[in-house]
């Protein structure tokens, strides 16, 4: 079986009392590793403070890396730094990234392949425009899935508190899952696990969770809130 994967991205929120009050909430609760994987997202400059704060059962990832290991690229963040932290997990085009930041499917792409090749395992985020992104990345796929956990997010769900219903859901991960075999192997299709994102609460997950292709959510507003504890309890 595919093991659950609950992801919080935080996207660009906190503070060091932030980080106290989630991270202590996180090492106080319990959550059976053999079938559910947590991983939280703080922004880069919290990454340091949480990875020391949490404890080994709770994975910490970066939001985004650049594709390049160091130089004159101001801003960016490296797989370098994040292996220095001992971080081994970063999310790649998020469509915040894509949208805001203008980051393109090759951008996206060539990220989740340098990431995959530092050794990191990526949260790859697709969003609405799936069939469209799928035609321009058939010949950019990476080759190697074992470390890729593919999120889908429709941009219309994202923080609008409007969440996909568990069937509109489900029939996309089914459409994605059915390209993985189509396009990369029966295998890969069957053991990439592939995550929910967009409003995800508390009050939903429930319901979500229950369906065969969804094998985990990825969540911002609420992974900010004592909402994901209880998500991670709701599941185990
Ligand atoms: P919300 O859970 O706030 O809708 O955000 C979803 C998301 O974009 C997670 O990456």
């Amino acid at each position: 079986g595919r093991k659950f994967l609950i992801g919080g991205n935080w996207k660009m929120n906190g503070s060091k009392a932030l980080v106290d009050t989630l991270v202590t909430g996180l090492n106080n609760a319990t959550w059976n590793t053999d079938e559910i994987e947590v991983v939280i997202a703080p922004p880069a400059p919290y990454l340091d403070l949480v990875r020391s704060k949490a404890k080994k059962e709770v994975n910490v990832s970066a939001q985004n890396i650049y594709f390049e290991k160091k130089g004159a690229y101001t801003g960016e963040n490296s797989s370098e730094f994040l292996k220095d932290l001992g971080i081994n997990w970063t999310i790649i085009g998020h469509s915040e990234r894509r949208e805001i930041f203008k980051e393109s499917d090759e951008v996206t792409a060539k990220k989740v392949a340098f990431a995959l090749a530092e050794g990191l395992s990526v949260i790859a985020c697709v969003g609405e425009k799936l069939e469209e992104r799928e035609a321009n990345q058939t010949t950019e796929v990476p080759s190697e899935w074992t470390n890729v956990v593919v999120a889908y997010e429709p941009v219309w769900a994202i923080g609008t508190g409007k969440v996909a219903t568990p069937q509109q859901a489900q029939d996309v991960h089914h459409e994605i899952r059915t390209w993985l075999a189509a396009n990369v192997s029966a295998e890969v299709a069957q053991a990439t696990r592939i995550l929910y994102g967009g409003s995800v609460g508390a009050k939903n997950s429930g319901e979500l969770q229950k369906e065969v292709d969804i094998d985990g959510f990825l969540i911002g507003g609420a992974s900010l809130t004592g909402d994901f504890v209880t998500i991670i309890n709701t599941r185990a």
